[in-house]
């Protein structure tokens, strides 16, 4: 597929078959996503060993992400799941496990009545129900007004945007949940309620203890984070815009805005951006979207994202093939037509350790456009060179090589990026003169097309990219 900005999409019942699956990602999914905020563990292995069956029969890699839930809050359960809040009357809210009344319900959050402060607002359901604390016993009991009141039911979500939250943010769920997706060695993994740069560090020393090399997303979803945004991502190998609780936790206004910066900043340091949630909601239930959502998909890729998420939409959803044949086809018109996507030019920062790979990788790029080449090919065992080339966007394809076949699957989220095995290590020249026989013998690239290629030499010191060079196919 000729569509360089990825699309990721959240497994579930509606997509978890394997034909299904399969179907999807051959229409175009390039990472399946696991929540593990809903499903067992079972449910997660299975799906892990279904598209790991799906690489071995289609031959091309497929990305998993999974997502830890975080230190997210929620209601308890709730007597006969519905009750009625009306504004203007009170609430307790109890750290105790009960069966939640019109007057009494649980918050799953055990330090909450220490941690609020009166007056701190309290949103539940995606903020459709807001309350202002009134009054806490600082043991297990918080007192709230209701605000804007509405139907509560079992187990909703809570935003708390003010509260200086004490738990930590791996959770011991998320403790068990990072140990599955260490053992089957998932590609990545995504952090919720991300609050300050520290919380990524903490998870990669995790990771890196088990030996794996699973590389982390910080979801953005918190004040807290948007104010730590430069440390956050300079940290982390990948970024999600989670509008969902971003709108939530900050006027949704400012949702539109943030976006633009994280995805602008995020590329300047070559790390991939993936916007998320209710992108093409509304497909959940009907077969084609708002225009609404069209034009949201559309700005996303115009912003610079490299990858948009689906969440109920290919998890729950009623037409899951239908919404990826949405993304591909609005994806494709911008990517065709919009120019202002390509040739970034973001100048290399002069640092002592990758300044030369850096310059490389720019360059290449800056090339490939002033002579129209049709691709930029790059060979790399640990994928920073394709980070670096597909950060400046050009309008030549991306082709990496590599030996490691966990790199190629991982690279699936990256913009542009195609990945194509190969190990054979004889001299650059060799390899550069290989490269471009099999490019056209498989139909990327035809005679007399121009392609950019960096590589390392000597080829067997696997150095950094200190090469550039430029040849027409024969
Ligand atoms: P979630 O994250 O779907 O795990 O809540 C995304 C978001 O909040 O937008
Ligand atoms: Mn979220």
């Amino acid at each position: 597929m000729k569509r360089r900005t990825k699309v990721v999409a959240t497994i579930g019942p509606a997509s978890s078959d394997k034909e299904v699956l399969k179907t999807l990602i051959k229409e175009g999914v390039d990472v399946c996503r696991l929540n593990f905020s809903h499903g067992t563990h079972e449910d997660h292995i299975k799906v892990i060993k279904t598209i790991r069956e799906i690489i071995d029969e289609i031959n091309y890699p497929v990305a998993i992400l999974g997502d830890l839930q975080g230190p997210k809050i929620r209601i308890g359960n709730i007597k006969d799941n519905k009750i009625m809040l009306h504004s203007g009357e009170l609430l307790i809210m109890t750290t105790k496990d009960i069966l939640g009344t019109a007057e009494k319900v649980t918050i799953t959050y055990d330090t909450f009545p220490q941690d609020v402060e009166i007056g701190e607002r309290v949103l539940v359901d995606d903020g459709k129900i807001m309350l202002e604390v009134v009054a806490t016993n600082r043991k297990d009991e918080v007192t709230l007004k209701v605000l804007h009141g509405g139907v509560l039911s079992s187990k909703k979500g809570v935003n708390l945007p003010h509260t200086n939250i004490s738990q930590p943010s791996l959770t011991e769920k998320d403790k068990i949940d990072l140990e599955l997706a260490i053992k089957y060695d998932i590609d990545w993994i995504a952090l919720s309620f991300v609050r300050s740069a520290r919380d990524i560090i903490e998870l990669k020393h995790i990771i890196k203890k088990s030996g794996k090399n699973i590389r982390v997303v910080a979801k953005i979803e918190k004040p807290e984070a948007v104010a730590d945004l430069d440390d956050i991502i300079k940290e982390s190998d990948a970024i999600m815009v989670a509008r969902g609780d971003l709108g939530v936790e900050i006027p949704m206004e400012n949702v539109p805005l943030i976006q633009k910066e994280i995805i602008k900043k995020s590329m300047i340091h070559a790390k991939p951006v993936i916007v998320a949630t209710q992108m093409l909601e509304s497909m959940i239930e009907n077969i084609s979207p708002t225009r609404a959502e069209v034009n949201d998909v559309a700005n996303a890729v115009m912003d610079g994202a490299d990858a948009v998420m689906l969440s109920g939409e290919t998890s729950v959803g009623k037409h899951p093939r239908a919404v990826i044949d949405v993304m591909n086809r609005v994806i494709m018109r911008i990517e065709e037509e919009y120019d202002e996507l390509y040739a970034k030019e973001i100048e290399p920062v002069k640092n002592q350790t990758r300044f030369v790979t850096d310059s490389i990788c720019f360059d290449a790029c800056r090339l490939s456009e002033r002579v129209k080449a049709k691709a930029v090919v790059t060979m790399t065992n640990s994928g920073y060179t394709a980070f670096k080339i597909s950060s400046q966007r050009p309008r030549a394809r991306i082709f990496v090589y590599s030996g490691n076949q966990k790199l190629r699957t991982m690279l699936c989220l990256v913009w542009g990026v195609k990945t194509f095995y190969y190990d054979k290590m004889v001299s650059t020249d060799h390899t550069i003169e290989d490269i471009k026989y099999l490019l056209k013998k498989d139909g990327y690239l035809a005679q007399g097309d121009l392609i950019v290629n960096t590589a390392s030499m000597p080829i067997e010191e696997r150095g950094g990219t200190n090469m550039l060079k430029l040849s027409a196919i024969e």
